[in-house]
């Protein structure tokens, strides 16, 4: 297809469209000109057009860094941690263990590990940007650049690797898991999350997908394509979980004005029993807005 080389994961050259329009490109509300969002029918991924992306560089210097607004889905450490505890994510008890995360921007969710009461004996900090690795070091992370530079002085020997919201962002996600898989001890594990591409809003709001796609997300992931792009990288997938974190009134905005909800929006339907039935309807069946899973190396 046009503008769509071999599939990058599986190598395939089946892909289809799935969206032709423009796409966001940093806060809602700016667009790009129109493009091609399409699925690889080997593996199931879903890629937005390579001239639409932007390239690995701009993640290392400091303009990523300045687009990024809130709200844009991009890592809230404090949103993760409550995830990550409130649903067991993790290794019962990382006391005394190997815990990495691939992608930290200023560390927030490593700082809250290392104030856990049984805290990790070492804790690796893998972040591009240049601008924010002193202040990760001068915090007493180990600190790489890449993946693969942590790598050579820790093979094998991690116990939790953690990245949230970095493989849609990165030029080869089954060599980016593949990194990941060389870090882990044998029954080490990998937690990650990604936007799902399975989100309700995709179905129900018709001016939700330009806003979804985006120049910053290269891939979209359901668990299956997330589980064929892990088997590329020695990885299975050993449990997925959804999280919903916008409540009813934001769909119903969405649907009715094509738009994110502002704070004073539907203020008779914000009410915390709706979302909660909402949330855990999208939850169970496996339509809500982000995608964990839990990873371990297929042994060999
Ligand atoms: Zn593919």
């Amino acid at each position: 297809m046009d503008g769509f080389g071999p599939c990058e994961i599986c190598g395939g050259d089946n892909w289809r469209p799935v969206y032709q329009g423009p796409v966001r490109d940093g806060k809602f509300g700016n667009l790009t000109a129109p493009t091609t969002v399409a699925e690889c029918d080997d593996c199931g991924v879903v890629r937005l057009a390579e001239a639409s992306c932007h390239d690995d560089d701009f993640y290392a210097g400091p303009e990523y860094w300045a687009s990024v607004t809130g709200g844009d889905g991009f890592s809230n450490s404090h949103e993760m941690m409550d995830d990550v505890g409130l649903h067991g994510l993790w290794a019962d008890d990382i006391g005394g263990k190997t815990v990495a995360e691939i992608g930290t921007g200023g560390g927030g969710f490593l700082d809250q590990i290392k104030e856990l009461e049984v805290a990790p004996k070492t804790v690796i900090a893998i972040e591009p940007a240049d601008a924010l690795r002193p202040d990760l070091e001068a915090k007493g992370f180990e600190t790489f650049a890449y993946t693969s530079d942590a790598a050579e002085s820790f093979a094998g020997a991690v116990d939790l690797a953690c990245t949230f919201n970095v493989i849609e962002h990165v030029p080869d996600p089954s060599k980016f898991l593949a990194d990941a898989a060389a870090l882990l001890a044998p029954d080490g594990r990998l937690l990650l999350s990604t936007p799902n591409r399975d989100d309700t809003l995709m179905d129900l709001a018709p001016d939700y997908p330009q806003f979804f796609y985006r120049v910053a997300h290269r891939w979209y992931f359901d668990a299956d394509a997330l589980a064929a792009c892990a088997a590329q990288a020695g990885l299975k997938i050993s449990r997925v979980h959804y999280v919903q974190r916008y409540g009813l009134a934001n769909a119903l905005v969405w649907i009715r004005d094509g738009k994110p909800s502002a704070h004073d929006s539907l203020p008779g339907l914000r009410d915390a029993r709706l979302d909660q039935t909402w949330q855990d309807n999208l939850v169970r069946r496996g339509v809500a807005d982000r995608l964990y899973a839990v990873l371990e190396r297929v042994p060999q």
